[in-house]
């Protein structure tokens, strides 16, 4: 063990990880939509320094996340495409200016670093891209890639710096005599562990790593996670994991934070949130994950509908426009299986999943027959003679207007502590199902 990893685990908590290393405040990360690159340097600004509404649209990418990392953990970070992961990661590096929030590193807040200090803060803090292909120089020799932060940060001489080049080679798997071959000998796998050799050369403590091994063959993937996972150990890392694929975040993570739509949406230690999902997203995706039964066909279950935009993202829960619970406004008095028959008439009206069109056909589909009782009934039954008139765009908005958006979910945004079943470790879920 060096003499950092075994810093990393002095003042260790209970679940034996250390102090935090890391402190995400409420981040918010907006683009606007009609400029360029570097159009945040726009953004109006009030005397508080909170972006203002200028009428401007803004993609909202990341809003209002926090969470801390703790010395000599790995933070799985999970969510579909596009859902914010790496434009956080990119925040959190400062490779992106946060709008909104604070992120601090050793209890340092990075927005008053500057010069030297900004600098050793960039050392100590690496990242490892996706593809391992694109982000290495074809031309360069993998000795000197290894070698270059080092060089850039003023570490060690010449001589010191291909010893150590030569070291982390090793360490990571490779050859040391690789040291004088180009990246295009390499495989995907190989290529990704010299990245790592590269950003482990300036003894980092904290590596996010974006997709690191989504470009690998499943079969290199646990390879590459297990060198991770040692080089973890030796070096006394901390990491911020970030993938799609809840396979891979169940190799590696010790905690996990899920991600929809630019928030977190729920978090927990790792075999709480396996074990005890408490956001229907959650359940959604541990739901997809591929079963590997020959006589099952592969995925139990996928999300219906699609991402919403994140210029104008739903009120309330993010969540509610695609989930299978959205909870039933609190004036109408329905069974619980009235209101799951109301529920399913509304998302299929609105997806146009059926053909039928006469009432009674409608009626029978998806309410045995008899409309539900009551306002909720008579909102039913308008919805289903606009569907026998063809129109289905008034249905849909007659349906959504009395039922989903008077909903508590599309009211109030959800934020709640859930009782955990495994360990002590928090575990919090953005849903109103955990009201009390
Ligand atoms: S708050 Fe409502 S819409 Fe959101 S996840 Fe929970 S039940 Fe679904």
């Amino acid at each position: 063990m060096t003499e950092r990893a075994a810093a990393a685990t002095e003042g260790v908590d209970s679940v034996g990880f250390g102090d935090p290393l890391v402190e995400i405040q409420n981040v918010s990360k907006y683009f606007p939509t009609d400029e360029g690159l570097f159009s945040w340097l726009s953004v109006n600004r009030d005397a508080d320094g909170l972006p203002v509404e200028t009428g401007r649209e803004w993609v909202k990418a990341v809003e209002d996340v926090s969470f801390t990392i703790r010395k000599g953990e790995t933070l799985g970070l999970v969510g579909e495409s596009g859902c914010g992961k790496s434009t956080l990661a990119r925040t959190i590096l400062r490779l992106l200016e946060p709008t909104e929030g604070s992120i601090y590193f050793k209890g340092r807040d990075l927005a008053d670093l500057s010069g030297e200090k900004l600098r050793n803060t960039r050392k100590d803090v690496q990242m490892i891209f996706q593809d391992p292909q694109s982000s290495l120089d074809p031309r360069m020799k993998v000795g000197k890639i290894v070698e270059e932060p080092m060089q850039a940060h003023g570490l060690l001489d010449a001589e010191g710096r291909a010893a150590r080049a030569q070291e982390l080679l090793e360490k990571v798997g490779l050859d040391p005599q690789h040291y004088n071959r180009y990246p295009h000998a390499f495989s995907g796998g190989q290529r990704q562990r010299i990245n790592l050799a590269r950003a482990l050369s300036v003894n980092p403590d904290f590596v996010v790593c974006d997709e690191p091994v989504s470009a690998l063959d499943v079969s290199i993937q646990a390879q590459v996670l297990n060198t991770m996972r040692d080089l973890q150990e030796e070096f006394g890392l901390t990491y911020l994991f970030i993938a799609h694929d809840l396979s891979v975040i169940r190799h590696i993570s010790d905690r996990v934070a899920v991600m929809y739509l630019g928030q977190l949406v729920e978090l927990a230690d790792k075999r709480e949130l396996f074990e005890n999902p408490s956001h229907p997203y959650t359940q959604a995706l541990l739901d997809s994950i591929p079963v590997p039964d020959p006589r099952a066909d592969g995925r139990r279950g996928v999300l219906e509908g699609d991402v919403p935009s994140p210029i104008q993202p739903p009120s309330g829960c993010r969540f509610r426009t695609r989930c299978p619970k959205l909870i039933a406004p609190a004036e109408y008095d329905l069974s619980d299986e009235a209101w799951d028959r109301v529920r399913a008439f509304m998302r299929h009206v609105k997806r146009r999943d059926f053909t039928e069109t006469d009432p009674e056909a409608v009626r029978r589909r998806y309410f045995d027959g008899h409309v539900p009782g009551g306002s909720a009934g008579d909102v039913v039954s308008a919805a289903i003679d606009d569907i026998a008139a063809d129109d289905w765009d008034d249905a849909t908005e007659r349906l959504q207007e009395a039922f989903a958006e008077q909903s508590v979910c599309a009211r109030e945004e959800p934020d709640y502590e859930v009782d955990p079943e495994y360990g002590t470790d928090r575990h919090t879920a953005a849903c109103h199902l955990h009201r009390e």
